[in-house]
């Protein structure tokens, strides 16, 4: 099971060792910045699927932060809670201006905030592509608690390499991800391989794809990446 990925960005140490330290505990997989650029970079290189992000910060602000988040199309549909220290009704309308989904005024209890994490994570993904057994895209299918994997009902028999990259494409559709990304994503952070390595594991995926005409899934984007998406 994917662990859904955090991104915090914060500057008060605490808070975000405790915010990390509560997230963690609940299973998820967190990220830490302490400053909007900090963040603006981590977010480019390791693609979370939600943000918790402070509206003080030093430098840029969160809610400058948060605007630039929703003005990007790579960003603009990332799951983001605003954390404020004041509880300003005109702050919380700058801050859902901004492109906030939610948000959480300090102090807050740490179990709500996980409440409100899960709780946004559902309403952004409805079909559940980061808590579930069995994902389904289009005519492919993965079930990931007996390691399968069908194309158009037919049952494809993939690598483990190819089965990890299939299963992030269908968890993350319609996003464009670089080949450093897809290695960060694919492959993790300790191991090192050449961004040749994703173009060969593309390739064997989409020649096992074929014989079903499910190669189309795949999709190149020249001098960007790869897309997973329904090519029908
Ligand atoms: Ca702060």
């Amino acid at each position: 099971m994917p662990q859904a990925k955090i991104l915090i960005v914060e500057d008060e140490t605490a808070i975000r060792d405790m915010l990390s330290f509560t997230l963690q505990a609940a299973e998820f997989e967190v990220i830490e910045a302490s400053n909007a650029e900090q963040g603006w970079a981590l977010l480019q290189e390791r693609r979370p699927d939600l943000l918790i992000l402070d509206w003080m910060l030093p430098g840029v602000s969160g809610v400058s932060l948060a605007k630039r988040i929703r003005q990007n199309d790579q960003t603009r549909s990332l799951p983001l809670i605003l954390l404020t220290a004041r509880g300003e009704e005109s702050d919380q309308v700058q801050g859902f201006e901004a492109g906030a989904d939610d948000y959480v005024i300090k102090p807050f209890s740490p179990r709500a905030l996980v409440a409100r994490v899960k709780a946004l994570l559902r309403r952004k993904d409805p079909e559940g592509a980061l808590h579930v057994d069995v994902l389904e895209r289009g005519e492919l299918k993965l079930d990931l608690s007996s390691h399968r994997f069908w194309a158009k009902s037919e049952e494809v028999k993939l690598g483990p390499t190819e089965f990890r990259l299939i299963h992030f494409f269908m968890s993350h559709p319609n996003r464009v991800y670089s080949r450093t990304q897809l290695l960060d994503q694919v492959w993790g952070d300790s191991v090192i391989v050449e961004e040749r390595t994703v173009d060969v594991h593309i390739r064997r995926l989409r020649r096992l794809l074929e014989p079903v005409n499910c190669e189309d899934y795949i999709q190149t984007i020249r001098g960007a990446g790869y897309r997973f998406s329904n090519p029908y």
